[in-house]
């Protein structure tokens, strides 16, 4: 399966994110080292992308959304490269 390289970023409300290939995840729930990430347009569009991580690295994902990708949202204050 073929992932882009996922960015692990901070939002300016403080809300971790995940950008990747042009979507928007963001940290619902967190469970030790595991977390489980919906996409930012969950709530608007009912979009049911989902990706799950343990530490910092991507072990599920179901990257099927039902809108376009967009551009890196301007709101958003740190970005820390996953190597
Ligand atoms: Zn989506």
């Amino acid at each position: 399966m073929y992932i882009d390289y996922p960015e692990f970023l901070t939002s300016q409300n403080g809300k971790r994110m995940i950008s990747l290939g042009g979507y928007t995840f963001v940290c619902q729930t967190t469970m030790g080292q595991k977390a489980r990430w919906w996409c930012s347009t969950h709530h608007k569009k009912q979009c049911r992308a989902v990706l799950h991580t343990l530490g910092d690295e991507i072990v599920y994902i179901r990257n099927e959304h039902n809108h376009a990708k967009k551009q890196m949202n301007t709101a958003i204050a740190t970005i820390s490269y996953l190597v």
